[in-house]
């Protein structure tokens, strides 16, 4: 049967339908549509200024591909310059291939392009050794908690040195939905009390964060990239079939199955769940060490690289608000390492985003 006629232009024929609508559309339609509606998202949430000097957090996967390329294509009309920002974390085997992936792609966009290195910003910890330190603890499996603290503080850093204002990581709905159920999973009240939200307005002088592509599924991403035949990395890095966000991901490809509007109404539940800002704790003080945000003596950084020096790594996830720069009992391990499914698409970025958002 040949294929129906794009429901927009009516001219090309049909190459997809849309996975949440239904809509069948041609390739360059559908491409449209996705880039009006991340243009819609900015602009609705009033995400980026006029003027914004805006990093993007590129570690060469699918999602910031992505959305690099499609707010190069907005940049003009939202009136703000781009800045692509990487983060090497320091795993062998991995994170060269994929940060020769965001040159590739600073380079055909004519993007300026800043790598900052665990090695540089850490005092010589790269996350091999980090893994190392861990290893035979009993917290080696929580390698992305302690890389997400790492590279949400490195991917800070990196946006100060370029000069941005504004920082954008390409968290889709997915990445969301799977966040929500994993501060659920471990009782993270504190994290479900700020809700979702587009972002962080910048408390204590840290710089505006958001998530143009928070409403886009994984689905549309890929078949953007598809589309666009954009050039990303997709090789999974060595850590992330440990992460506990595997287990997320799992159950909402169960959900999805049942309803597949699940992703995006965890997203919205999220935000209707969280606490007026008036009912929130009050925001966090600075750190005594290097002045970032902080709700202890502490960051959790420098929490982290303490504990690391000492041989003791700690962060504690739960009740009080994501991990914690204090001592206290390890996270439990998930109830059955064995059958922990890795990222779908063996992309890091979404293991990525264990922590960094
Ligand atoms: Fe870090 Fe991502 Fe690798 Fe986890 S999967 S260790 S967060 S680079």
């Amino acid at each position: 049967m040949p294929a129906p006629q794009c429901a927009s232009c009516h001219a090309a024929r049909a190459a997809l339908r849309r996975p949440r609508s239904g809509q069948a559309l041609c390739g360059a339609c559908f491409c449209t549509a996705f880039e009006a509606e991340v243009l819609h998202t900015v602009l609705a949430g009033r995400l980026l200024p006029p003027g914004a000097v805006v990093a993007v957090g590129a570690s060469g996967g699918k999602d910031s591909t992505v959305l690099a390329h499609v707010l190069r294509e907005l940049a003009p009309r939202l009136g703000v310059s781009l800045r692509l920002v990487a983060v090497d974390e320091g795993i062998s085997g991995y994170r060269d291939a994929a940060l020769a992936a965001v040159r590739r792609q600073a380079a055909r966009w004519d993007l300026p392009l800043t790598v900052v290195a665990y090695a540089d910003l850490f005092g010589g910890w790269t996350m091999d050794a980090v893994a190392r330190s861990t290893a035979g603890s009993g917290r080696s499996r929580a390698c992305c908690t302690f890389c997400g603290v790492l590279r949400r503080r490195a991917l800070e850093e990196g946006a100060r040195l370029v000069g941005a204002t504004h920082i954008v990581t390409g968290h889709n709905a997915d990445d969301m939905a799977e966040t929500v159920l994993m501060n659920f999973l471990r009782g993270d009240a504190g994290r479900l009390a700020r809700g979702g939200g587009l972002g962080s307005r910048g408390e204590g002088g840290a710089l505006p964060r958001c998530r143009p592509l928070q409403l886009a599924s994984q689905k549309e991403v890929v078949l953007y990239a598809h589309f666009r035949r954009l050039d990303y990395f997709s090789e999974e890095c060595v850590y992330a079939p440990e992460a506990f966000r595997g287990h997320a991901r799992h159950l909402l490809k169960l959900l999805e199955a049942a309803r597949p509007s699940a992703a995006l109404d965890l997203v919205h539940s999220a935000e209707r769940l969280a606490l007026a800002p008036a009912a929130r704790p009050p925001p966090p003080g600075a750190c005594s060490r290097c002045g970032a945000l902080a709700s202890r003596a502490l960051c959790q950084a420098c929490a982290l690289l303490d504990g690391l020096q000492r041989g003791r790594p700690r962060l504690a996830i739960g009740k009080g608000g994501g991990a914690r720069d204090e001592e206290g009992p390890p996270p439990p391990p998930p109830s059955d390492p064995g059958s922990a499914p890795g990222p779908a698409d063996g992309e890091c970025g979404a293991a990525c985003k264990e922590r960094c958002e």
